[in-house]
């Protein structure tokens, strides 16, 4: 239940495809806001009391079978501690959809109206022989200034609130290094990027933000499809899971839901975080099955089978295609949004920037940090609709997961170590603008309905 890699695959790609530097900011590749962590492993204030009061199979045998009752059951496992714990960290969260959004917006603003930023352009234009080239080292440029100014609140969101929380494994040097790598990734990819998006909006004239969200998409594939072969590995090391029977048991789950694939991977996780994740990645002959180190070592086979039922569900149910289709559909309104902003702030300042007047303006790659401005703003305000096409696809694969796992128990025990960091019990306005997965106890509720229905 990297439920959440399907989501992170997408919103890196569609950050990078929007040449949005601010995800630089939002920090690397390899840490998003990932899966469960483990119970064992939720810090040292708990070493007493486990966070997860443990049971055997007779204490879920002899759950009532209402689903209502049976959930609570489920829930009040968590201790008070850890459930205090995982809403304050979840709660955290919110605020800082706020900072980064603000600071994406000032470090735009910044450049917009200093002059390092059109000195760069500038500079580029005379050393490069092609404007492609010189657009995409504008680009690099743009994403190592945004990563540097924004990094003390990397640092802190990245770092030392991982810690505080119990989540993070790696020392501050570790951590580092992979932070160079993901900025390395995020200059060449955001290069790239950026040079493709402005050779065609320089061919564009007045529809130029139809065109660019069709690059946007364009790249977000192109994201999906590279990200797992080339990306990934920078940061984890995979290797085939030995034969045996959970080996057996999940290939088992994927041939009969048509994954082409004969390879579970697995990869040390652990050496970052205490999370447990899962994917299925790729496309055809690309897909690979992936699960990290902390889920085989710390999760039931009843378990492993719930979560990698899952990951296979969004392969069958085709969500990968399905969530760049409803980003574009996002995007161009976002880059439409951005059009009508941009127009009106560039009439107004277009000549203190140092741009060209009129439609040239947003052609040239000096005006890409009103772009990503008016972009971060955009998906800042779109953020319940985001998640909301992501919730929407997790609560399909839960079902797909039930209906083919049939392990309801080995779901609802996950759903709890997720619980541990993900807040359980949230008000519905809460759960519809913040969660980009449902809540544990809606979760879990579906389980036990299943549950429910589904005993004699
Ligand atoms: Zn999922």
């Amino acid at each position: 239940m990297r439920y959440v890699s399907l989501r992170t695959a997408c919103m890196a790609a569609c950050l990078a495809a929007a040449t949005l530097a601010a995800s630089a900011a939002a920090g690397s590749p390899s840490s998003p806001p990932a899966e469960a962590p483990a119970s064992a492993a939720a810090g040292t204030a708990d070493a007493t009391a486990p966070a997860i009061r443990p049971v055997d199979d007779a204490w879920r045998a002899s759950l009532p079978l209402d689903a209502q009752a049976a959930t609570r059951a489920y829930l009040d496992r968590l201790s008070p501690e850890a459930k205090a714990r995982s809403d304050a960290y979840f709660e955290g969260g919110y605020w800082l959809l706020l900072w980064n959004m603000l600071l994406g917006v000032a470090i735009a603003a910044l450049l917009l109206f200093t002059r390092p930023s059109t000195a760069v352009r500038d500079w580029a234009r005379r050393v490069a022989p092609w404007r492609w080239l010189a657009d995409a080292i504008y680009g690099g440029a743009y994403v190592a200034a945004a990563t540097l100014l924004s990094f003390p609140l990397t640092v802190y969101q990245g770092f030392v609130r991982e810690h505080a929380y119990g989540m993070a494994t790696q020392g501050f040097g570790a951590w580092l290094g992979e932070q160079l790598i993901g900025l390395a990734v995020a200059v060449v990819m955001t290069a790239f990027g950026v040079a493709v998006l402005y050779a065609v909006l320089r061919r564009a004239g007045e529809r130029w933000w139809m065109w660019a969200t069709g690059v946007a998409v364009g790249l977000m594939a192109v994201g999906v499809l590279v990200g797992p072969v080339w990306i990934d590995p920078l940061f984890n090391t995979y290797r085939p899971v030995e034969d045996g029977p959970v080996k057996r048991a999940v290939l088992a789950m994927a041939h009969a839901n048509g994954v082409p694939t004969d390879q579970v991977m697995e990869f040390d996780a652990s050496r970052q975080t205490t999370r447990v994740s899962a994917n299925v990645s790729g496309i055809g002959s690309t897909a690979s099955i992936r699960l990290n180190d902390n889920l085989l070592r710390r999760s039931s086979e009843a378990e492993i089978r719930a979560v990698m039922a899952h990951e296979i569900g969004h392969y069958a149910m085709g969500h990968v295609p399905q969530t760049l289709l409803q980003f574009g559909v996002l995007l161009f309104a976002g880059f439409g949004a951005s059009a009508w902003v941009m127009h009106r702030l560039l009439r107004r300042y277009g000549e203190r920037w140092r741009l060209p007047g009129g439609a040239a303006a947003v052609a040239d790659v000096g005006s890409l940090p009103l772009l990503v401005g008016a972009l971060t703003v955009f998906m800042f305000l779109a953020t319940p609709v985001t998640n909301t096409i992501v919730r929407t696809m997790e609560s399909h694969a839960d079902l797909w997961a039930l209906n083919l796992a049939r392990e309801p128990h080995g779901e609802a025990e996950v759903l709890l170590k997720l619980a541990e960091y993900r807040k359980t019990e949230p008000g519905p306005w809460e759960e519809f603008i913040f969660f980009d997965h449902p809540s544990a106890a809606s979760r879990i509720g579906m389980a036990m309905r299943w549950r429910e229905q589904q005993l004699p």
